[in-house]
């Protein structure tokens, strides 16, 4: 069921049910208090009738029954009757009585000395009425004919009331639910123009200050942080074919030119020398790109175990020296690491030795003299390693913007490389729940420092 049906049913049932209780306590409490008054009216008409009977001289049953038929005030169907002790009938204001009076009834008033009780459309009062040495028995009934027809009226006026307020409630219901669901209404007609070649569209925020204003923004926040992701996503296939497009082409170009004419021998090798490394630079662009992938999307399929970092080290650095026999990487230790396991971490081996080769290749390769120092060090329970090159440095705007997939600072646009490298680091480090920082002088060199917990089994 639609909310706003769902509303004005829920706020109808409501308002019906107060209504209705409402309705039905004015109804009881009004016939009570009009029982009450006839009841009452019942009691005096009788006692008056008993005080003539016995008080007044010369008034006997004959002429109480005569003066009753002419009294005015006589109640609609009255009937008066009075019984001694011994339950013998002194008075009845009628020749016929329709009330029924038996003896156990009259035994009951007299154990209740008053007792009110309904016979048939009968309301009756009986009660004791004291005479010089004893107590009569005096029972009036009449039928409270007006009370009955204004409780018929007041009935029919609550319930004329309970349906009039029922359709107005429930229609003002529908207006209001209306209202309230209409800025709702809005949002969903507006969501569906959203697409992904529209995702700078917002929606309407409303008044700015309700729940549905709040959900707007909501929305419109995440559609903010989709167009950024959309827009990262886009930037990185762009630079990615950028990257594998210039190495083909530089490829296809070589190779065209080469075929214009015969060759010598020496030509010919020069060319295939050139071609395999541009092959090389785009398997590394290929493997640095599905390493990103990798490393971004969920980490549990990644093995990790324990790992000897110092060993890591001595294996990225001899795999670096076979590629560039002219890079020097100096690796030392800062302070005492007397136990093992102050050099273990629970690590993905082969991403770790990625991370390391990378932040030492860039020290090399960034600097004049193509040598970095590599410091291992313990902080708390985190092992840190400096990464310290004498190098070209990174401008302080560029800092942050050196762990972007494909950015490359200003200063290095002469050195070859693909701006994949530092990326993919810190998703490594983050991966081993660790971290990257950097300081770095433009000309006087940097360091980055990369750190994350040591082994705790
Ligand atoms: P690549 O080295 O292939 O360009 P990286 O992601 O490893 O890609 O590095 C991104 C950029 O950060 C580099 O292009 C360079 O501008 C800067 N950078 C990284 N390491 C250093 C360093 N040791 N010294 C100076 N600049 C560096």
């Amino acid at each position: 069921m639609e909310i706003r049906k769902r509303l004005t049913l829920q706020f109808t049932v409501i308002v019906a049910l107060i209504l209705f209780a409402a309705e039905f306590s004015v109804y009881v409490f009004s016939e009570l208090k009009w029982k009450e008054d006839f009841y009452s009216r019942l009691q005096n008409k009788a006692t008056a009738v008993a005080k003539l009977l016995l008080d007044v001289e010369g008034v006997d049953a004959d002429i109480l029954r005569l003066i009753e038929k002419n009294n005015l005030s006589t109640m609609p169907f009255e009937e008066i009757l009075i019984f001694d002790q011994k339950d013998r009938e002194l008075f009845s204001s009628r020749d016929s009585a329709r009330l029924v009076i038996t003896p156990t009834l009259l035994d009951q008033v007299r154990s209740a000395n008053q007792l009110e009780f309904t016979q048939g459309r009968y309301t009756v009062v009986g009660f004791q009425y004291p005479r010089t040495n004893d107590h009569i028995v005096v029972v009036a009934g009449a039928i409270d004919v007006y009370g009955l027809r204004k409780l018929a009226n007041l009935r029919n006026i609550l319930i004329i009331v309970f349906l009039v307020s029922l359709i107005i409630v429930y229609l003002s219901g529908r207006v209001f639910s209306n209202r309230a669901i209409r800025p709702i209404l809005k949002v969903i007609e507006e969501v569906p123009a959203i697409t992904e070649s529209s995702l700078h569209l917002r929606v309407n925020e409303g008044n700015g200050r309700d729940e549905i204003a709040r959900l707007a923004k909501t929305f419109n926040k995440m559609l903010e942080r989709l167009e950024t992701a959309f827009k990262v996503q886009q930037s990185f296939i762009a630079n990615a074919s950028h990257e594998i497009r210039t190495p083909l082409s530089h490829i296809t170009g070589q190779l065209e030119v080469t075929l214009l004419k015969e060759r010598t021998l020496e030509e010919y090798v020069r060319l295939i020398q050139s071609v395999l490394e541009d092959i090389i630079k785009l398997g590394n662009t290929a493997n640095r790109l599905l390493l990103l992938t990798l490393t971004d999307s969920d980490s549990h399929h990644i093995p990790m175990m324990p790992v000897r970092v110092d060993e890591l080290l001595w294996e990225a650095q001899s795999e670096l020296q076979k590629t560039h026999p002219d890079y020097k990487v100096l690796i030392r230790f800062n302070g005492d690491f007397d136990t093992e396991y102050l050099l273990t971490a629970r690590g993905n081996d082969q991403l770790l030795r990625i991370a390391f080769l990378n932040l030492m290749e860039n020290g090399c390769k960034y600097s004049e003299d193509h040598q970095v120092h590599v410091i291992l060090e313990q902080v708390d329970s985190l092992i840190r390693i400096r990464f310290k090159d004498e190098g070209v440095g990174i401008p302080k705007e560029e800092q942050e913007l050196v762990y972007e997939p494909f950015y490359r600072a200003q200063n290095v646009s002469h050195r070859q490389g693909s701006g994949l490298g530092l990326s993919l680091v810190r998703r490594i480090a983050k991966l081993h729940g660790g971290s990257i920082s950097l300081i770095s002088e433009p000309g006087k060199g940097s360091e980055f420092a990369l750190q994350f917990p040591t082994c705790q089994d």
